[in-house]
């Protein structure tokens, strides 16, 4: 797509620190500099979310992120990982170009990666009727 920021970076025409790149994904270090380490990880056919992606793009995409990760913790000094996604805007997904966030993490490192989401709102049950494939 024309006018989206991650596809104009995986076709060269805007610049990023390039972690990985195979056929199917691209990762770069996001600019946001919030945190040390800080990667996404993204399916170069343009795909808004995991709502949109197709099977093969997907696992694709989530290869790259194991094979990041795995890197991560084998050859840079990190333990582990934190992989955040936002899928869709009501989820707080800022650029529409489906991404995982991939946050290195070391043991006792001090990074708050977990959300606070302040207690529950409706009962278990209920949500969980709602909420089950049956
Ligand atoms: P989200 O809010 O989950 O959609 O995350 C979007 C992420 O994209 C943010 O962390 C931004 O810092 C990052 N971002 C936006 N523009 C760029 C860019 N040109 N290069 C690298 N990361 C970017």
């Amino acid at each position: 797509m024309a006018e989206c920021i991650f596809c104009r970076i995986i076709n060269g025409e805007i610049p990023s620190r390039i972690v990985f790149e195979d056929e199917w994904s691209l990762a770069f270090m996001d600019v946001a500099n919030d945190v040390d380490g800080h990667i996404l990880a993204v399916p170069k056919t343009h795909t808004k979310n995991i709502l949109d992606c197709d099977d093969e793009t997907l696992i694709q995409l989530m290869k790259t992120v194991k094979r990041i990760s795995d890197h991560l913790t084998a050859n840079c000094g990190y333990n582990g990982v934190n992989l955040l996604n936002a899928s869709d805007e009501s989820a707080g997904q800022s650029v529409p170009h489906f991404h995982i966030h991939i946050i290195p993490r070391r043991t006792g490192d001090g990074i708050d990666a977990w959300p606070h989401f302040g207690g529950a709102k409706r009962d278990m049950e209920e949500v969980f009727n709602t909420v089950r494939m049956k």
